[in-house]
């Protein structure tokens, strides 16, 4: 299904040449942000956030805001007709009819390509559930590109909830497409990388480890990427209980990094880096957190600016088949056609990514 409108689901949706120009321009408004100060004028971003935002949420309205455009939208559902029952369907459609581009932050994977399906606007994935999170990613490739001049022949880290962190998998796919990166994934064994994810890095010729050490990781590594262990995400309290505070950086385990290593966190941070290291130089999380307005800027404009198409289920429709994730969006808005890439025993759900093998 080819959609009228240039949609960010997954940055895979677009070029390696995509992300640079995009990545370019954020630069540029880096540089001079005045230049920009009028470009939206006119314009209406829609926000759609069913699930609880600081950063990415202000720092989208601020980046509209900084364009001359405007914003509507709700940051709790609870508080529009999703409430009385309103179908993902209906409120989309009905949003994206109000506005120039929409954004959405959704606790479910694949409500972002399901809204897409219906919007009739450009639609921006602001994070569904623990699958992907793009725009993140754009924010980490372009304070990797300032903080350390490249994004080829890096080694980095990934430490954490590895297995629901949807900013790691966004950015594992991401930095596999660059020449030369090394992976070090390191998490307890029940938080562990997802196959799927293992299977891109690979695919790209990419290597990686897997370690329960951070301090063994850290003395290797040009970027660590700590991330919070997503209580939210877990099936009980006593699960998260388990595995929280596993790791916890420290101002003593900075020593073992190299004097040019930089640490990133896509923040909200709970426990896991203690608050003394954001005085060393090397802590990047804030500055991090403010290049993604600009990269979202970017974004954002290239979304106005754009008239390409967007593929977004290039698969075929299998009704008798169900997603084998029972958190798939698929699961809850039942009128989404079930479509699935792949052939023989192995599809791929179209939505969540989530791998079925199928007996013959
Ligand atoms: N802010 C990030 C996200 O939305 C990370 C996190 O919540 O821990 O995925």
């Amino acid at each position: 299904m080819i959609s009228e409108f240039p949609h960010l689901i997954d940055l895979d949706d677009h070029p390696v040449s995509w992300w640079n120009g995009l990545l370019r321009q954020a630069q540029d408004i880096l540089r001079d942000p005045a230049l920009y100060a009028n470009s939206c004028r006119g314009k209406i971003m829609g926000t759609l956030f069913y699930e609880p935002s600081t950063r990415t949420q202000m720092s989208f309205q601020t980046a509209m805001l900084r364009l001359g455009g405007t914003i509507i939208g709700f940051d709790n559902p609870q508080t529009s007709s999703v409430a009385k029952g309103e179908n993902l369907k209906d409120t989309t459609k009905i949003v994206s009819g109000y506005s120039d581009v929409l954004v959405i932050r959704h606790p479910v994977p694949g409500a972002a390509k399901a809204a897409a399906l219906t919007a009739d606007c450009p639609v921006i994935n602001a994070g569904d559930g623990g699958h992907l999170h793009p725009t993140q990613t754009l924010t980490d490739l372009l304070t990797l590109k300032c903080e350390k001049g490249t994004l080829s022949g890096l080694t980095i880290g990934l430490c954490g909830d590895l297995l629901n962190g949807r900013t790691v998998h966004s950015l594992c796919k991401a930095m596999s497409k660059y020449p030369d990166n090394r992976f070090i994934f390191i998490s307890t064994r029940e938080l562990a990388m997802p196959s799927y994810i293992k299977d891109v890095v690979r695919a790209h010729g990419c290597t990686f480890e897997e370690t329960e050490s951070l301090e063994d990781a850290l003395p290797k590594l040009d970027m660590l990427y700590m991330t919070r262990i997503q209580r939210e995400r877990f099936p009980s309290e006593e699960a998260y209980l388990a595995q929280k505070d596993t790791y916890i950086l420290t101002t003593k385990k900075m020593k073992l990094a190299r004097p040019d290593m930089i640490v990133m966190h896509p923040l909200p941070r709970v426990d896991e880096i203690e608050v003394a290291v954001d005085d060393d130089p090397r802590a990047m999380y804030f500055k991090q957190a403010r290049y993604g307005m600009y990269v979202r800027m970017s974004l954002i404009l290239t979304m106005l600016q754009s008239t390409a198409k967007t593929e977004l289920l290039r698969g075929h429709v299998h009704s008798g088949i169900v997603c084998r994730d029972p958190r798939c969006i698929t699961h809850k808005e039942t009128y989404l056609p079930r479509s699935f890439t792949g052939t023989g025993t192995t599809l791929t759900c179209e939505y969540c990514d989530e791998r079925l093998l199928l007996e013959h």
